[in-house]
C-alpha cells in the first residue's frame, strides 16, 4: 500500500524559522498531531548532536513540537539513549548536560529531558517481536509507559548503516544498552586488562554472576554472558569492552528489527519527521568538522517510517543525480528497507504530497 509522505521543499540555506513555520502549518492543515489525545504523554524523540558538529535538528523544531502537542492536550517531553560507546553521552548526567550545552534545555523548548533508558542506560523493555533474528528486542523501558510519539530525525550518511535517517533513530535510537549491544556486536564484551583497576562495580551488577575478580582482574565468562551491557554500562574506567563487528547487512537488519518493536508500542499513535539540511557524509554521533554533501531538500514528515526514509533517500539521490553509496559511503544501504518489507514492517511505497 502507498504511504503518503509529506514534503516541505526548501531552497538551499533556507532558514531553520521559516521552516519551522511551514512544518508547523503543515501539522495543522493536515491534523498529523491529532492522535494525541488529552493528557496522552507524548515522547519527542532526537537526537543532540555532538559538539563540534552542525547537523543536528535545532531546538526550535522541537519547542514547535512541544507547544503544537501541548495545545492538543498531550503531555510531552524530550527524550533520549545513552551512547554505547562511551563519551559526553554514554549516561543520563552527561548527556542532559551535553543537551543544555547544545541548547536543548527548557528555557529554549518548553520541555524536560527525561533519559528513555534510565541514568546509566540500562532501563530495558523486552518487546516481542515476529522477527527473523528476534522474538523480543530490547528497548529503552520508559517508551513502554508512554502513549505517544514524534520522533524527529536528521538525515545523514553513516559509516555501517549507509544511511541514518527514521529507522535508524527508531531502531539504535530507542533501544537500551542491551539493544544497542546486540545490534553491534557479535560477540559478548571482554575486559581490557590495562584499563582496570578490579573495583568489583562490574561483577556487583552482573545479572548472570558471569564475572569474577581474579588478582584484582574482572573476567567475563563467556558461556555465562548473556550480553546485556551491564557491565558496559557500569564500568567507569572504560575497561569493558565490545567488538561492534556486526557486518552492515547484519547491523541495518538488526536496526530494522528493533524499529519494527519500538513501533508496535505506539500502533496508530506516532508521527516521524526526517530533516533533510544539512546533510553530511557521517552521522551526527560524529564529532568531527561538518561537511554538507548536498544542498538542502526541506522537512518529510510520515506516519510510516519506512516510507518516510525511502521517500527521503529518493529525494536524495533524484537531486544529487547519483546512488547514496556515490554521495556518501560507498556501502550497502538498502538493506534496511529492503529487509523492513520482507518483514511486512511498513512500505516502501510511497505518495509524495508537496506542502
Ligand atoms: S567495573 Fe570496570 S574497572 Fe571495575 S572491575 Fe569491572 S571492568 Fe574492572
Ligand atoms: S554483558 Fe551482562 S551478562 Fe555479560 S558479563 Fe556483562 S553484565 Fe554480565
Amino acid at each position: 500500500m502507498s504511504e503518503k509522505v509529506y514534503w516541505i521543499s526548501a531552497y538551499d540555506n533556507e532558514s531553520d524559522e521559516l521552516l519551522c513555520a511551514k512544518l508547523k502549518n503543515l501539522l495543522a492543515s493536515e491534523n498529523l498531531l491529532d492522535y494525541i489525545a488529552d493528557q496522552d504523554i507524548t515522547a519527542v524523540k532526537t537526537h543532540f548532536g555532538e559538539s563540534q558538529k552542525l547537523g543536528y535538528v535545532r531546538p526550535l523544531y522541537l519547542k514547535m513540537l512541544g507547544e503544537t502537542i501541548k495545545d492538543l492536550g498531550g503531555v510531552p517531553f524530550l527524550t533520549e539513549t545513552s551512547t554505547l560507546y562511551k563519551g559526553n553521552r554514554s549516561d543520563a548526567i552527561s548527556h542532559i548536560t551535553h543537551a543544555q550545552i547544545q541548547g536543548f534545555d527548557c528555557a529554549s523548548t518548553g520541555m524536560p529531558i527525561i533519559m528513555a533508558d534510565g541514568l546509566f542506560g540500562d532501563q530495558d523493555h523486552a518487546v516481542p517481536i515476529k522477527g527473523k533474528i528476534y522474538s523480543a528486542v530490547h528497548i529503552a523501558a520508559l517508551f513502554a509507559k508512554c502513549n505517544a510519539l514524534v520522533l524527529v530525525s536528521h538525515f545523514t550518511g553513516h559509516l555501517a548503516a549507509g544511511f541514518g535517517a527514521t529507522l535508524k533513530n527508531l531502531g539504535m535510537g530507542c533501544a537500551s544498552r542491551k539493544g544497542k549491544l546486540r545490534q553491534h556486536s557479535t560477540s559478548k564484551p571482554e575486559i581490557i586488562v590495562k584499563e582496570c583497576t578490579g573495583c568489583g562495580t562490574c561483577v556487583e551488577w552482573c545479572p548472570q554472576e558471569a564475572i569474577t575478580l581474579n588478582d584484582d582482574l574482572a573476567l567475563i565468562d563467556s558461556e555465562k554472558c548473556i550480553g546485556c551491557g551491564e557491565c558496559l554500562a557500569m564500568c567507569r574506567f572504560n575497561a569493558v569492552k565490545y567488538n561492534g563487528g556486526a557486518t552492515y547487512e547484519d547491523l541495518q537488519k538488526n536496526v530494522v528489527e528493533h524499529a519494527m518493536g519500538m513501533c508496535s508500542l505506539f500502533p496508530d499513535k506516532s508521527l516521524f519527521v526526517n530533516v533533510l539540511t544539512r546533510i553530511s557524509k557521517d552521522c551526527d554521533c560524529m564529532g568531527h568538522t561538518f561537511e554538507k554533501i548536498i544542498p538542502d531538500i526541506g522537512i518529510l514528515v510520515s506516519q510510516d517510517p519506512v516510507a518516510l526514509d525511502a521517500a527521503s533517500l529518493g529525494l536524495i539521490e533524484e537531486k544529487a543525480g547519483k546512488s547514496f553509496a556515490q554521495l556518501a559511503h560507498d556501502i550497502p544501504y538498502r538493506f534496511q528497507l529492503d529487509y523492513a518489507d520482507e518483514l511486512g514492517f511498513g512500505s516502501q511505497e510511497y505518495e509524495l504530497v508537496k506542502f
